[in-house]
């Protein structure tokens, strides 16, 4: 019995000392230890046959064998685990002196980019920026600028109506009254900003950006209205652009003027982009009508003004060369990145 114990035991050594995964390690545990069928167990069983005097020495030798294996095979167990941390540790550990992932930069909407330079050369000439409600009352938008009842603007095709007094405003020219409103004269500012009309094809979209501008004071005339929208249109379109002013109609100015700067594709000679005219239109003007100054309870015997708007998607096209207005909309990085 003894013999069989040692030699047990020198089975179990050489079968542990071969195992190579954690697996192999439990196997040996089952083989030797297991509860049922295990080597050491099944030969405790026959303890009871031996002679009674060699039984505490025999037991005695078996469990400390048995525990001797317990301890070890823990002991494997845990040697195994640990390597396989290590080598996975390894597998995974960082090299440092690796080129670093360089982070994407963005970089501004060209919209952005054109309205941060319009509202920059504007307030180089004493403009102020001011802001107002998209979501506008129809009273701001249409009735107090002037628009008759039945003007087509206001018809249902162009105007995204929110119930019956509100809509999305479909200029910027709401801010003006706004602030006529709260302002006694003089009054020089420039109003940024979204507007909405139901429109879109290639050279419209549903939302787009308009900068309204607005001058009231003592002695305004439509020269200071030249002088201001000449230098504008130089600033951004280069010194030598000529420009020309053409009679318009708005409701809410008179008289009004379209100002158009020389088409920049053919240099004036007629091409698809100015339609054969050599002009481009880009933005509309005028005086503002003595009705819109009484509105506001400005006296229009005393201070007179002008204001003006434009198309800031518009202005971003010709700037670029961009043919397509809503490619502006399209969020495809491929044309967003060219403004970085
Ligand atoms: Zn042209």
């Amino acid at each position: 019995m003894k013999e069989m114990l040692i030699r047990l035991q020198q089975e179990a050594d050489k079968d542990l000392a071969a195992c190579a995964s954690e697996d192999d390690i439990f196997a040996v545990k089952v083989r030797y230890l297991g509860r049922k069928e295990g080597r050491i167990t099944m030969l405790l069983r026959e303890l009871g046959k031996i002679p009674q005097e060699e039984r505490p020495a025999v037991g005695k030798l078996a469990n400390e064998i048995k525990e001797n294996l317990e301890q070890r095979v823990a002991q494997a167990q845990s040697t195994i685990h640990e390597k396989r941390k290590r080598d996975y540790l390894a597998q995974e550990k960082t090299d440092v002196t690796l080129p670093g992932r360089k982070a994407r930069r963005g970089g501004l909407h060209p919209v952005t980019l054109v309205l941060d330079e319009v509202i920059e050369i504007f307030l180089t000439m004493g403009f102020e920026a001011v802001e107002g409600p998209e979501a506008e009352l129809d009273w701001y938008n249409f009735g107090s600028l002037n628009f008759p009842n039945e003007h087509p603007a206001r018809d249902m095709h162009d105007t995204f109506y929110l119930g019956k007094e509100m809509l999305l405003r479909t200029h910027t020219s709401p801010v003006q009254i706004r602030t006529m409103e709260k302002q006694a004269p003089p009054v020089r500012i420039v109003a940024p900003g979204k507007v909405y009309r139901c429109d879109s094809d290639i050279s419209h979209t549903p939302m787009f950006h308009q900068l309204e501008g607005l001058m009231v004071e003592e002695g305004i005339s439509f020269s200071d209205l030249k002088g201001v929208l000449t230098h504008f249109l130089h600033r951004v379109f280069g010194e030598e652009t000529p420009i020309r002013f053409r009679p318009s109609f708005f409701p809410f100015t008179e008289p009004s003027a379209e100002v158009d700067i020389r088409c920049a594709v053919c240099r004036g000679k007629g091409c698809r982009v100015c339609s054969q005219s050599g002009w481009l239109e880009i933005l509309g003007s005028g005086m503002v009508h003595p009705e819109v100054l009484r509105i506001v309870k400005y006296d229009p015997e005393q201070v007179s003004g002008f204001a003006f708007g434009m198309g800031i998607e518009r202005i971003a096209m010709l700037k670029f060369g961009i043919d397509d207005i809503r490619l502006f909309y399209e969020n495809d990085q491929r044309f967003l990145e060219q403004f970085q």
